[in-house]
């Protein structure tokens, strides 16, 4: 029984997620080469988009500061020793987490009048970490309309922030709805709006024009790539640094984008089947000829998406074979008729080198930011 009690060190586990530090590095190299001039905040939310926030966070070494959606991101990185700015994209949604991301040294997004009363409030709080005066951007909204003020409330704000104890320096910011789109008017509409709203925000007590004088910042990752007017002070960048292509229709690798994180996995099982033969849950899916199926560990519990289709890419011992049937908790089925030299044990790449990430995604009818957010922790990391 004892033999028993104690965890092996090591549990060997099917569905491998080998996180490639090098193609980190390069993918950061390659998006600080495209905007030469601005600083550079590297997005780690969601676990740095589930490849390791911390991890991210130690490759990332040139980055200027990390951004994050939530304040235990914020935490956890802080608590595993990282030192650089932090800043909580959303901000606080509470006096306690405002208490919390001040004791540790996070900056934050100020984008709702909720939270400029939450900050004037604070002056009452005598916690003597708390008015150790911190970073803080004021978003606007200049056409997402998800988060941030309306562009005829930035000089009030910006007056309000300004002179509260806590907020060391102040900075303006706004997300691009369509980027992503090559030649967006939306995004050039979206600019016009910032610059106009920025430069008509003239301060009372200076002679200056004090919003425009404040640090900008506005491109994430596809507008770093395809809108260089928009690169100003600070870019942000999340899923090109994880080597999927922000630009729609142009792929990661015509952008000199390498893929960061290879999940894969091994054949299990091996069967001949006859004309006719249905192939997993609801039998969806029939062979046309006779066919060789292998199963492969890695399902949706594994952070597989359900809805891949019948013709979904997977690689094979290196060859491309389609995904046959529907997708199990556990398990997926793949049509490797015509690939010769398929065993049990033979590797499965289900995305990353080899196999496009965001050509999965497109067979499943979703983007590569879900897919990688969705790897699930039994999925064994190797950080290489
Ligand atoms: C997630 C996020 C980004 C990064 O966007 P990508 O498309 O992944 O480059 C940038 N800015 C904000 C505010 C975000 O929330």
């Amino acid at each position: 029984m004892a033999t028993r009690t104690a965890a092996p060190s090591r549990i060997p586990t099917p569905v491998v997620a080998r996180v490639s530090l090098a193609a980190w590095r390069h993918n950061f190299a390659l998006l600080k080469a495209a905007a030469p001039q601005s600083r550079f905040l590297a997005v780690i939310k969601a676990n740095a988009y589930g490849h390791g926030a911390i991890e991210a966070a130690r490759a990332l070494t040139g980055a200027d500061a990390f951004g994050v959606a939530r304040l235990g991101e914020g935490v956890e990185l802080r608590v595993a020793g990282v030192t650089r700015p932090i800043v909580l994209m959303e901000g606080v949604f509470s006096s306690e987490e405002l208490a919390l991301a001040l004791r540790y040294e996070l900056d934050l997004v100020v984008h709702d009048e909720t939270q400029v009363v939450m900050l004037e409030k604070s002056f009452k709080v005598t916690d003597p970490g708390f008015n150790a005066p911190r970073v803080v951007w004021l978003k606007l909204d200049t056409g997402m309309s998800r988060l941030g003020f309306a562009l005829d409330r930035a000089r009030n704000v910006a007056e309000r922030l300004r002179i509260l104890p806590m907020v060391g320096e102040l900075r303006v910011m706004t997300h691009f709805a369509c980027a992503d789109e090559p030649e967006s008017a939306m995004t050039c509409e979206q600019l016009e709006l910032f610059d106009s709203a920025v430069k008509e925000t003239t301060s009372f007590s200076n002679s200056g024009n004090f919003l425009a004088s404040c640090h900008a910042s506005l491109a994430n990752s596809a507008a770093i790539l395809q809108f260089p007017s928009t690169h100003r002070d600070w870019v942000r960048a999340g899923i090109a640094l994880y080597g999927s292509s922000p630009i729609v229709g142009r792929s990661a690798e015509s952008l000199g984008l390498k893929p960061v994180m290879t999940l894969s996995s091994r054949v299990i099982a091996l069967r001949e089947l006859p004309l006719g033969q249905s192939v997993g849950y609801g039998a969806s899916w029939r062979t046309a000829r006779r066919s060789r199926i292998a199963t492969v560990a890695g399902g949706y519990a594994d952070g597989l998406s359900r809805h891949l289709r019948t013709g979904a890419p997977v690689l094979v011992g290196g060859r491309l074979a389609p995904l046959v049937g529907r997708v199990s908790m556990d398990m997926i089925t793949v049509d490797v008729t015509d690939l010769d030299d398929v065993h049990v044990g033979s590797e499965v790449v289900l995305w990353g080198e080899g196999l496009p990430i965001d050509e999965v995604a497109a067979a499943a009818g979703t983007i590569a930011y879900q897919l990688l957010c969705a790897v699930t922790h039994r999925v064994a990391f190797q950080y290489l």
